[in-house]
């Protein structure tokens, strides 16, 4: 059922549809319990908030928590993303009201950073094109002596892998890159890199070196549009880009006409500047572009950390301790 129509009466509310465990369910329901609002956006959040004085926590992993949807909270004491990125929650706003924000950070690193490399497995060995072509009996059509020429891929071994954030994810995607056998470069200019074989590099050197770009980063006013035409310009033709940070890092009209005319090799993303994508987009009419419906952190596994770190962390806000992955703005 869509919505709860009726003014909340419990102190935590998941904003939008994502996976709880029976057991942080059971654990959230011994501290006054919860409701899902299930809403479209905010605006229908706020609405269904309606000024309600039980609600102080909101758990929300796309709806935006804005000023609106605060002001509808009057009780509000903290604001919990579901997940790694927070660029839905307005963290200033937050803070001038005294509401606490804090994340699931790291919770869901290990999904995504396997995703990054069954996207980039997927765009080197075209395997999403070989199963269409087994599948649409293309195989046998062609008497496996003469497969089409795209089915002849490339090795990660030996290739530079340029990672752009060397956080949660970054730091396993370069873990998982030593077992190929990659040499890997990483920029960041917020962490120490103490990571073997992982070599600290500009960005500029990243993008002109790296066979393979992949964005960690958040998505804030310093890394918006950061794949731009001046950094894409920098890439080599052959380089392959992906992208399972947030889709508003790359500007996508530009990197649509860099891989229409092959100013470099292909793509895999999982995230778009505005989400859902139809099946008409025009990234969707390139055969050098993997695509993946922002699944990055679904897992069974990442589902299990990230309610659990949920729960923890609603336990800790409303007994008034400090929630173990606060951010300040
Ligand atoms: P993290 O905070 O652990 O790591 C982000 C890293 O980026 C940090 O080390 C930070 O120093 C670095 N950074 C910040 N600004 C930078 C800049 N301008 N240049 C280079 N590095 C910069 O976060 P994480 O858990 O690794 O997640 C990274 C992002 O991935 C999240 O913010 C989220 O947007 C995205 N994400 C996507 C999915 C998905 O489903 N596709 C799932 C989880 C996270």
């Amino acid at each position: 059922m869509r919505g709860n129509k009726e003014v909340f009466s419990v102190p935590v509310v998941f904003a939008d549809r994502f996976f709880m465990s029976e057991k942080s369910l059971a654990e959230i329901s011994l501290l006054g319990g919860c409701a899902w609002a299930d809403a479209r956006d905010h605006l229908e959040l706020a609405k269904q908030l309606g000024g309600s004085s039980s609600v102080r926590i909101l758990v929300s992993e796309y709806i935006a928590i804005n000023a609106l949807v605060m002001e509808r909270a009057p009780s509000l004491k903290g604001i919990i993303a579901y997940g790694a990125g927070y660029d839905h929650i307005d963290v200033k706003q937050a803070a001038q009201r005294g509401v606490l924000v804090c994340n699931c950070q790291g919770a869901n690193a290990q999904a995504v950073a396997e995703l990054t490399f069954g996207l980039l497995l997927c765009l080197m060995r075209k395997i999403h094109l070989s199963d269409r072509l087994v599948r649409e009996d293309g195989w046998k059509k062609a008497e496996s002596a003469n497969l089409p020429a795209w089915v002849m891929g490339e090795e990660l071994q030996g290739k530079t892998l340029g990672i752009i954030g060397l956080g949660q994810i970054g730091s396993r995607v370069a873990r998982i890159a030593r077992g190929f056998d990659m040499k890997i470069l990483a920029y960041d200019p917020f962490v120490q890199l103490s990571l073997s074989e992982v070599e600290s590099s500009s960005l500029e050197d990243i993008l002109s070196q790296a066979d393979i770009v992949t964005l960690h980063v958040p998505l804030a006013p310093t890394t918006e549009k950061m794949i731009n035409a001046q950094t894409v310009a920098m890439m080599k033709p052959k380089a392959l880009l992906v992208n399972t940070s947030r889709g508003k890092v790359i500007d996508e009209p530009v990197l649509l006409e860099a891989l229409k005319e092959k100013r470099i090799a292909g793509a895999a993303l999982d995230v778009f500047g505005v989400e859902p994508i139809s099946g008409d987009h025009p990234l969707a009419k390139l055969h050098n572009v993997v695509l993946s419906p922002h699944i990055g952190a679904l897992s069974q596994e990442a589902g299990e950390r990230l309610s659990d770190a949920v729960a923890r962390q609603i336990r800790d806000i409303l007994e008034g301790r400090k929630p173990e992955c606060l951010i300040s703005s």
